[in-house]
């Protein structure tokens, strides 16, 4: 199928974007909660998860960022004809009649991920200028960053905060980073504070990379921010919500893990953590606020299209949500907790469940580890969400 998509100008859908300062182009993504049908022809549902090949062509100065690792060719030094063998393999070598000279156009080859949500996918291109981290002991990691912003990353610090985190979330939920790098890339115009894209979290510029000096507890934020994000890989991205009405599931777990993880400090993160609950209580007076209005909604809120799905990216989902998932550990215990989601994620790796998987697992976990003692779940879950 032959489909031509334009870009978008609306930050969902393939967005893209000129800096004034340099006038550079660049492109990225954002498909949460429906939009890479903005893109190419798909079913865009949570529950329909696929393997994604992905070949894309650009101008040699660009780089091209996606989910999975890429081989990378400029046509210019492409000795052995490798790049063009790839589009003759896919039969797309017709692309290169869009440019006028075919030396200027540089071909990534990115390999095809797991199963995954199409909302999960990601495309970034552009003369993004990039950072690399190649550490034996973890997944390789790339910042991406527009020209005009380099003076303001903290690459260090961003690559730090990663490893601390991964150790932590490994640890805990017992499971491994289940993908194959981590790149971050800087957005701009940028719809939410970040996405937890497979492999490939894009983050508002403005939160990550917008000035030399940072308080603490922008700093805070900064730290939790990725912590949500490399969060989401495990919980959104391993484990899948079947339906948007369990989105509260998501982002409530992330929101409140990453706190969790800021609370607990370590290498990077250790100048934050007196800060994280402090923070969080922010979330949780956003829930309270928005639990007040007319508008309200059950924590597990009712879902009936997909046009409803991003009204549900609201202060119940995150704020609310999260501060029940912190009373769920406080009840459990954490060691209990973690007991229960080492079983959620080795019961459901690459599928999609629903609350009462969620709930069944921790129910198990904590039958498992404090059998004397009585905690029904379900009857929690009917009270409170
Ligand atoms: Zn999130």
């Amino acid at each position: 199928m032959r489909y031509m998509a334009p870009y978008n100008k609306n930050r969902v859908g393939l967005h893209t974007f000129t800096d004034s300062s340099d006038n550079q182009q660049y492109l990225y993504s954002q498909f949460e909660a429906f939009h890479a049908f903005r893109v190419f022809p798909c079913f865009d549902q949570p529950d329909l998860k696929a393997k994604m090949s992905l070949i894309v062509l650009c101008p040699t100065e660009w780089r091209a960022v996606s989910n999975a690792i890429e081989r990378r060719y400029n046509l210019r030094d492409d000795n052995n004809r490798s790049g063009r063998h790839i589009l003759e393999r896919s039969g797309i070598e017709w692309f290169l009649h869009f440019y006028d000279d075919e030396s200027e156009v540089a071909i990534s080859e990115f390999e095809q991920t797991p199963r995954i949500s199409t909302y999960l996918y990601a495309l970034c291109a552009g003369p993004y200028q990039v950072f690399e981290d190649y550490d034996p002991m973890y997944v390789p990691q790339r910042i991406f960053v527009r020209q005009s912003l380099v003076e303001f990353l903290r690459h260090e610090l961003m690559f730090g905060i990663t490893k601390t985190t991964l150790d932590f979330y490994q640890r805990n939920f017992g499971a491994r980073y289940p993908f194959t790098k981590v790149d971050h890339v800087m957005s701009p115009d940028y719809k939410y504070g970040a996405m937890e894209n497979v492999g490939c979290i894009t983050y508002s510029d403005e939160i990550m990379c917008s000035e030399k000096h940072m308080s603490v507890p922008k700093l805070t934020f900064f730290t939790v921010v990725i912590q949500h994000e490399l969060c989401h890989m495990w919980f959104g991205n391993l484990v899948t919500m079947k339906w948007w009405n369990d989105l509260w599931l998501n982002e409530a777990f992330a929101t409140s893990l990453s706190y969790k993880a800021c609370s607990e400090g370590g290498p990077f993160v250790e100048p934050y953590k007196d800060e994280a609950w402090l923070h969080m209580s922010g979330y949780k007076r956003w829930g309270l606020a928005e639990d007040l209005m007319p508008s309200n909604h059950k924590i597990q809120a009712e879902c009936p299209t997909t046009d409803t799905a991003e009204s549900l990216i609201d202060g119940i989902t995150y704020g609310k949500g999260s501060s029940m998932i912190k009373q769920l550990i406080f009840l459990m215990g954490w060691e209990v907790f973690c007991k229960g989601l080492k079983i959620y994620f080795k019961r459901h790796a690459w599928s999609n469940t629903e609350l009462p998987d969620f709930i069944n697992c921790m129910q198990t976990g904590f039958n498992e580890s404090r059998p004397d003692e009585e905690l029904d779940l379900d009857n929690w879950s009917e009270k409170w969400l």
